[in-house]
């Protein structure tokens, strides 16, 4: 039943039927009154949503044009940066800012495990030129959290250096203290915790990071954030943006607010646990270092089972879609996405779906049912 697909991939992420219906009005004149009404309510939940009372700027683009805006407008060539890189997305970073000719000097950790902070804060101290220490919040290819507090905090006393982080997949999962953290950019895009199609992406700069813009020499002209921050300010764009999907941001933040941080932050924790310890149950392998498991998207290395065969079993017969592995680690992992719009329903039916894969393959080492009864017990354990 292809219709009935749901998306449990770190990214298309599922879309609420309130949001779809935003976007499927009338597009309307980006130079209207109306418009501007919609540019100025989205603005301030981004602010809301990133914790912070600096810019957050919306762009017509995916992700990674948010990641490329936040290097082209804070760095100029040559600078010396430091690149976190356990991932696929670590390694993005260090393909953009290589490409614009930065110097780029990388902090490297296996892949499945987080960037160890005293690395970044030894090189800072040796390093007084480092004009930025870009890193991936939750790297979406291993599903591992890094520790972006700690890494911001040594890199807020250094005199140079910014910190620019790709909260992809963190920001509407857990906890993103822009201004308390003291992080300077922030990128991010719709697709995944925003509950939205993708087609936006955002970037947040903090007061450091326009005073680093002052002297950047990168190239830009559709990313310069100058003209971003120059029409926001008077609630519009400087391009024709993506009309339907600001209907969509609209709708979706205020869902969002609805909803509250607190608890949106607690469904991810919840939904995390329970898919790690009912995976362990039922004897898959976590691939994420314990401790360090993403949020929003939870990495299973099973043991003597190509993952690909169970992530399409689990497709083909139960309509949902789960993440494969990339590069070296394809065949070899599986990932579920539990970010944006998923419920405990949603976290159950995959458990019991993977359980039932496992029984098809002939791979169950334990009854059906263990893996849910774990999850149950641990979606039952409300704060509340
Ligand atoms: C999805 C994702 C991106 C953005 O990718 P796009 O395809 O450009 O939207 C960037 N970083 C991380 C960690 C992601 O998960």
């Amino acid at each position: 039943m292809k219709e009935k697909l749901t998306l449990m991939i770190p990214g298309p992420t599922p879309v609420p039927e309130r949001v779809l219906k935003a976007l499927s009005k009338h597009p309307i004149g980006h130079r209207s009154r109306e418009f501007q009404d919609i540019v100025k309510s989205t603005t301030e939940l981004l602010k809301w949503l990133h914790q912070t009372k600096g810019d957050v700027l919306t762009i017509t683009g995916s992700g990674t044009a948010a990641m490329e805006a936040g290097i082209i407008n804070t760095l100029s060539k040559g600078d010396k940066v430091i690149c976190g890189e356990n991932g696929k997305f670590g390694e993005r970073w260090v393909k953009v800012a290589k490409a614009y000719g930065l110097e780029v000097i990388t902090v490297k950790a296996n892949w499945g495990e987080p960037l160890d902070p005293e690395n970044f804060k030894n090189l800072l101290n040796d390093h007084q030129d480092i004009r930025a220490v870009i890193i991936t919040h939750s790297e979406t290819s291993t599903g591992v959290i890094n520790d972006l507090e700690k890494i911001s905090s040594y890199v807020k006393h250094h005199k140079n250096a910014i910190t620019i982080a790709d909260c992809v997949t963190s920001i509407g999962a857990c906890e993103v203290k822009m201004d308390d953290w003291g992080v300077d950019v922030i990128a991010s895009g719709s697709q995944k915790g925003y509950m939205m199609p993708p087609g936006l992406s955002f970037v947040a700069m903090s007061e450091k990071a326009w005073q680093a813009n002052i002297r950047s020499d990168l190239p830009k002209f559709y990313l310069d954030l100058i003209s971003y921050k120059k029409t926001v300010d008077k609630d519009s764009n400087p391009f024709t943006p993506g009309v339907n999907l600001y209907f969509a941001l609209e709708e979706a933040l205020i869902m969002m607010k609805e909803e509250g941080l607190e608890s949106i932050f607690m469904r991810h924790q919840r939904h995390m646990k329970a898919t790690q310890e009912a995976m362990k149950s039922i004897g898959l392998n976590l691939f994420a270092k314990n401790g360090f498991g993403s949020p929003s998207i939870t990495s299973i290395m099973p043991e003597g089972i190509d993952a690909e065969k169970i992530r399409k079993t689990v497709k083909e017969d139960f309509d949902i879609l789960l993440a494969g592995g990339q590069d070296n680690l394809k065949g070899k992992i599986f990932r579920i996405g539990h970010l944006g719009f998923i419920n405990d329903r949603d976290i159950i039916t995959a458990i019991a779906s993977i359980e039932a894969t496992l029984n098809k393959l002939g791979k169950s080492k334990y009854p059906i049912g263990t893996g849910v009864a774990i999850a149950t017990k641990i979606l039952n354990e409300r704060s509340n």
